[in-house]
């Protein structure tokens, strides 16, 4: 009897979280297990402003996919996925071609630009690990761009940040870190500086409690952070980026960086696909399969659930990724031997901000942390992620114990 071949897109979270699992609860040789990846390392989504702000190096954030799975249980391919064709069973790549009994897509996401003129051309986005390497850089550039040309271009030196929700702060606190020691490698005066977050809403971190986004806007602003609030970004050029006040006059703010943060969607190769999406996020059934696809699970950012309490759906978050992924293993699994699936319910456990490395907020278990305590509840966060994919070993080896 052919064992049935069971396909994951994407070595995220989500995809990774599903290997592992899968690795676990499926008995020895029922089925053959294939992961596709576009590198061949995985790197922590939820440590990419670190990078994208220099505080972190890229290597920090990534390690090889071949040293957190199974080599007898799972083979890797590194491979770009192209198109899903979730009718004929197959998926293309730039590096062949393959087909399935059972597919995960865990494409993760994509920075979401509304249509805005000039973002997709003029922002950059921390998307991944190559575009926060690019921000970095980019930053970088410009500080010494500065510091040599003779007639000197101050808003080389105005780093713009679109979008006060988690991604955009903690950015924020990472840069406020970053910008004194860049000034002092590239011999530029700290008041020729300006970080300026541009929010569309009323306020930082829109539904977040408010007492806590007091905490985090002081702190940022006690760093030399400036926000405008109410503002939307409606336009970027390679100058900088149009907002609108609230008495609907417009302001152009020039910028050497503009960074975008203002939001997610899911990936557009699944977009592509034949399965319906909103933002190319699907709206999976309770058992997370895709509608109207039985073979076919999605994980993380690609999927989208309603929390039927608040009528809202859940953020994409990590935390719902990696529970998502144990679940498809279970599932994947019920249907091998022909048992009923079961329905994921996210167990929410609470969400910290970090602000930086030494400072942080956050509601966890219901109850609100700021500060050291809440700086070290992010790390040991970050160190549980690792532990749940790869062990003891790879906490050992990535984990973040530079506790102040
Ligand atoms: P991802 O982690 O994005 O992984 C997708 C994988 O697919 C990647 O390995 C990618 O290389 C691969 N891939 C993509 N396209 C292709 C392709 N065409 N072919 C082959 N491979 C491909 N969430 C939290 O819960 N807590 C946090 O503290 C937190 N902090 C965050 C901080 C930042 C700066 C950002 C940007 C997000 C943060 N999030 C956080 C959200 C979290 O990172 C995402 O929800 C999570 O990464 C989603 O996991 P995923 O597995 O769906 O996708
Ligand atoms: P988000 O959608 O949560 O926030 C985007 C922000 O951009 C919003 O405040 C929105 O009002 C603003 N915005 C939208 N359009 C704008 C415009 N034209 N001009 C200015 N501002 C605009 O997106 P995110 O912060 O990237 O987060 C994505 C997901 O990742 C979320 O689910 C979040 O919870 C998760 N995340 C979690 C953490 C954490 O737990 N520590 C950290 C980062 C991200």
């Amino acid at each position: 009897l052919k064992r049935p071949s069971i396909l994951v897109l994407g070595a995220g979270y989500g995809g990774l979280m599903t290997i592992v699992n899968l690795q676990k609860v499926l008995g020895t040789d029922a089925a053959d297990i294939t992961l596709i990846n576009k590198n061949e390392y995985h790197y922590e989504s939820t440590w990419l402003h670190e990078a994208a702000a220099g505080t972190m190096l890229p290597e920090e954030v990534r390690y090889d996919i071949q040293e957190v799975i199974d080599s007898v249980k799972t083979r890797f391919v590194q491979a770009t996925v192209e198109e899903i064709d979730v009718v004929g069973k197959r998926v293309l790549t730039d590096n062949g071609e393959y087909t399935y009994d059972y597919l995960v897509i865990g494409l993760g996401f994509e920075g979401e630009t509304f249509g805005i003129e000039g973002l997709d051309k003029y922002a950059l986005s921390i998307a991944n690990v190559k575009a926060a390497r690019y921000i970095r850089e980019h930053i970088e550039y410009q500080f010494a761009t500065w510091s040599t040309e003779p007639i000197k271009d101050d808003s080389r030196l105005t780093i713009v940040v679109g979008g006060a929700g988690f991604t955009g702060i903690e950015f924020l606190g990472e840069l406020a870190n970053r910008v004194p020691e860049l000034c002092k490698e590239f011999d530029v005066p700290r008041e020729k500086v300006r970080v300026i977050c541009v929010e569309a809403a009323p306020m930082v971190l829109p539904g977040f409690d408010p007492e806590l986004v007091n905490y985090a806007v002081g702190h940022l602003e006690a760093k030399g952070i400036e926000f405008s609030i109410g503002t939307p970004v409606v336009e970027a050029t390679p100058e900088g980026v149009k907002i609108k006040k609230a008495d609907d006059q417009f302001e152009f703010i020039k910028a050497g960086t503009v960074v975008w943060a203002a939001g997610v969607r899911g990936s557009s190769v699944l977009e592509a696909s034949q399965i319906e999406s909103m933002r190319a996020r699907v709206k999976v059934e309770k058992d997370l399969r895709a509608p109207g696809f039985p073979d076919v699970f999605i994980v993380g950012d690609c999927a989208l659930m309603i929390n039927e309490e608040t009528n809202r759906p859940y953020p994409p978050t990590a935390q719902i990724a990696m529970q998502q992924g144990e679940t498809i293993a279970k599932n994947i699994n019920a249907l091998i031997k022909g048992e009923d699936t079961a329905t994921f319910v996210p167990d929410l456990k609470g969400t910290v901000c970090s602000l930086g490395e030494d400072d942080a907020i956050g509601v966890v278990f219901g109850k609100k942390v700021t500060g050291k305590r809440a700086s070290f509840m992010k790390k040991m966060i970050d160190n549980r992620a690792l532990f749940m994919v790869g062990g003891a070993k790879l906490v050992m080896k990535k984990g973040k114990f530079n506790v102040i």
